[in-house]
């Protein structure tokens, strides 16, 4: 879990990590931010509580209307006349905006001025997937909390599929291999989808490595390089043929 900043800013710009990470460390921060305990986020205190409830009444959170794609000027405009008004239990009010990417210009101009001078008791937590998306001005009035790249939830299927692969590049025969690749082949795989599958085939190899250093090696290189022009190819047949050439040749 990645440590709380300790004292905190005003105003996080959460990135990186999944929708899921994210929105986790946008949890703790919100807690921390009200908790009435020792150590913020204590966990245990009525503040706590109502923040992992989502009952808390100095939580507000801002999001597209539910037929939008985009945070309106005019629901920013709601949340800076709220921000004017002082608690209703807490230290501090806490405004959620995620996600913060969908903010249309108009309405990240609007934030801008509460972001800079809004009261003291005012904490703001952008949850964005693409900082880029926001205006420099924004991103520059907040602190950067950038979590580490997390792959998706495991895709079980996907996950079995691969080990199947990784163990026979690892340990099959020239034939096995050719076999299970031109199987692959006939299901025309999306060029995303291949990408998926090499890349946890890769981490399945990188993962049983001792097994068979020297060939390991080769698969893992040859897999790289193979689901770096998956990326770009509309097909997947001559991305495997390549594969089944590059991992036998003497
Ligand atoms: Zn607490």
């Amino acid at each position: 879990m990645t440590a709380l900043p300790n004292p905190l800013s005003h105003a996080y710009l959460v990135t990186g990590g999944n929708g899921d990470s994210r929105a986790d460390l946008v949890r703790r921060l919100t807690a921390a931010y009200l908790c009435e305990g020792e150590r913020p986020p204590c966990g245990g205190c009525r503040a706590c509580r109502k923040a992992a409830a989502g009952t808390h009444p100095d939580v507000f959170h801002t999001a597209p209307a539910p037929d939008k794609q985009e945070i309106a000027v005019d629901q920013i405009r709601a949340l800076r006349a709220d921000a004017y008004i002082r608690p209703n239990e807490g230290r501090r009010k806490v405004y959620v905006i995620a996600p913060a990417d969908a903010m249309n210009p108009a309405a990240q101009n609007a934030l801008l001025k509460v972001l800079e001078e809004g009261p003291a008791y005012a904490a703001f937590l952008l949850d964005a997937a693409q900082p880029g998306r926001l205006l420099d001005t924004v991103r520059s009035r907040c602190e950067l909390l950038a979590l580490p790249p997390e792959e998706d939830k495991p895709d079980p299927e996907l996950q079995a599929r691969a080990a199947a692969l990784a163990e026979l590049l690892l340990t099959g025969t020239e034939l096995d291999a050719a076999q299970a690749l031109v199987e692959l082949e006939l299901e025309k795989p999306k060029a995303d989808g291949l990408s998926a599958l090499l890349l946890a085939v890769e981490g399945q190899v990188s993962r049983r490595l001792a097994q068979n250093p020297r060939r390991g090696v080769k698969v893992l290189q040859a897999l790289k390089t193979c689901r770096e022009n998956a990326v770009f190819r509309p097909g997947a047949g001559l991305t495997l043929g390549w594969l089944a050439a590059r991992l036998f040749q003497p």
